[in-house]
């Protein structure tokens, strides 16, 4: 039985008007599940404006009672990890363990922004001229809408809505059409957390609903992230329609690898980094640069751990890597490692070969070495389980190759030298570096993006640089005369 998946509008699902779906799979066994409906414009009006009234109110509730709807739907989610996990690997096909996982890290940002009434706290200057004082203050900006990709259907909407609503805004959710369920799960603990309703809404959608949101007149900001070029559209479009915008675009995330490593460590983190949740995470690592001579042990114990990963349903127990997301995907991901073998890289793992579930959309395990930076399995986010070994001469040349990337979202150093680390972190021209820690996925209270293609606008999201972007800032000076030099008599003295 293949459900109906709509929006979310007034604390309800509803239908919309469209007569245009997608169809949603389950990608460990290849069955159609669902169709999401796609919104039309008029559908994104009337979630817009159920948006607008809700603002107006929600942002009069006091700093403690939107703390309390935080601190109650923490509770729920905490509570309702299992359910979601399961429903994330229904539609997502990573594995149970990293569905929870990526739960965890929602919730992070719901506990994060539990704190908003110290987090809005503003500024205050006594006296800046007799009698007078200044002070600072920070507003909710109204209707704000956040678009995301598939790949984190429950984590990457959180990064923003939480601080988006914590700060008294509502809130429009455009998730991906790949896995729309989870969004409506969230929908659902909101309602029961006591969020009013019309403050959290869900427009299911593609283009059509996206280019509806970015031209809305009362949508005042938008949070993207998802690929380099959508990210592109949406921050040119958006900021010329007039609004915020923060859009968050893909990567090709490099992990050096120097000679003094212990080659054991680097590899274990190098096979989890690539080949966890199908490599379809925008922290993944696609490429590691081995420095002098670490390429030889490196790539080996890298290869002599890939028979051993389990691939399977996300959904079996003691599985470690689940399907691709649609048979599309794998096929671009495939003709990648056709292309890289006949530009001349060796493949030492190739995928296509792996002893793999044939319903479902499953790919094994590719390792490529000696592969050049002018190669498409280099230069192209691939966003599938292959990793490339680029072999450098010197710690310089692995920063060069790294500066000289277009994208730079994440990037890790694996080292025993703690000079080199350090020097590492100066040099390097990425968003966010991990040092022995492969996947430097920020926590909550400090704030995740990356540079150059990784991301357009100027505001990383979610942490402190969330609050500022779900906020605008004003400044009041006010004069109020002492009573002492009052006209009126308020029976203060007339002399200090
Ligand atoms: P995508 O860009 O295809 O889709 C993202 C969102 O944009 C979806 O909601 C989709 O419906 C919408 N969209 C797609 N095409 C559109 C169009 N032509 N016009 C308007 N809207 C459109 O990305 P995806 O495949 O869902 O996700 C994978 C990508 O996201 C990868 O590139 C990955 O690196 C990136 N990503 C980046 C981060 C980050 O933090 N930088 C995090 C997660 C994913």
């Amino acid at each position: 039985m293949v459900k109906q998946i709509s929006h979310w509008l007034d604390g309800a699902v509803v239908r919309g008007t469209s007569d245009r779906t997608s169809p949603v799979f389950n990608p460990g066994t290849g069955e159609h599940t669902g169709d999401v409906e796609l919104a039309t414009r008029s559908d994104v009006d009337r979630v817009v404006a159920s948006g607008r009234a809700a603002a107006k109110s929600w942002r009069r509730a006091s700093l403690s009672t939107r703390s309390a709807v935080l601190f109650g739907f923490r509770e729920l989610l905490a509570k309702n990890v299992d359910e979601l996990s399961r429903l994330v690997t229904s539609e997502h096909g990573k594995v149970l363990a990293d569905a929870a996982g990526e739960v965890a890290r929602g919730l992070e940002n719901v506990e994060f922004a539990c704190g908003v009434p110290q987090l809005m706290k503003g500024g205050y200057s006594e006296q800046v001229a007799t009698d007078v004082d200044a002070y600072s203050i920070r507003q909710p900006l109204g209707v704000v809408a956040g678009i995301t990709p598939f790949n984190f259907p429950v984590m990457v909407p959180l990064w923003m809505a939480a601080n988006a609503i914590a700060c008294g805004n509502a809130f429009v959710l455009k998730p991906s059409e790949k896995d729309p369920s989870a969004s409506l799960f969230l929908a659902e603990l909101w309602r029961r957390a006591g969020l009013p309703d019309g403050v959290f809404n869900v427009v299911q959608g593609d283009k059509e609903a996206v280019d509806a949101l970015l031209e809305h007149p009362d949508i005042a900001a938008v949070s993207f992230v998802g690929s380099t070029p959508i990210a592109r559209y949406i921050y040119e479009r958006g900021t010329q329609a007039g609004k915020r915008v923060q859009a968050l675009g893909g990567a090709k995330n490099h992990m050096v690898v120097l000679p003094d490593a212990d080659i054991d460590v680097a590899a274990d983190a190098a096979v989890s980094a690539a080949y966890g949740a199908a490599g379809e995470r925008c922290m993944a690592v696609s490429v590691v640069v081995a420095v002098g001579d670490s390429g030889d042990p490196l790539v080996e114990a890298i290869a002599g751990r890939l028979p051993k990963l389990r691939i399977g349903s996300g959904a079996e127990p003691g599985v470690e890597m689940g399907p691709l997301i649609t048979s599309e995907h794998r096929q671009k991901v495939s003709a990648y490692i056709a292309a890289g073998a006949e530009s001349g890289a060796r493949v030492v793992v190739d995928g296509r070969d792996a002893d793999v579930p044939s319903s479902g959309f499953f790919l094994g395990t590719t390792l490529l070495d000696d592969v050049k930076p002018d190669m498409s399995v280099y230069t192209d986010e691939i966003f599938g389980p292959v990793l490339c070994v680029v072999r450098v001469a010197t710690y310089d040349d692995a920063v060069a190759l790294i500066n000289a990337n277009t994208y730079a979202n994440g990037t890790a150093i694996f080292t025993r030298d703690g000079g080199a680390a350090r020097r590492f972190q100066f040099d390097v021209e990425v968003g966010m570096v991990g040092i022995n820690v492969p996947i430097p996925v920020p926590v909550a209270y400090y704030s995740f993006g990356g540079w150059k293609a990784s991301l357009f606008g100027d505001s990383h999201m979610y942490g402190p640089e969330g609050i500022a972007f779900y906020t605008r800032g004003k400044v009041v000076t006010a004069r109020w005369p002492d009573p002492a030099t009052s006209a009126i008599d308020l029976g203060f003295p007339t002399t200090r």
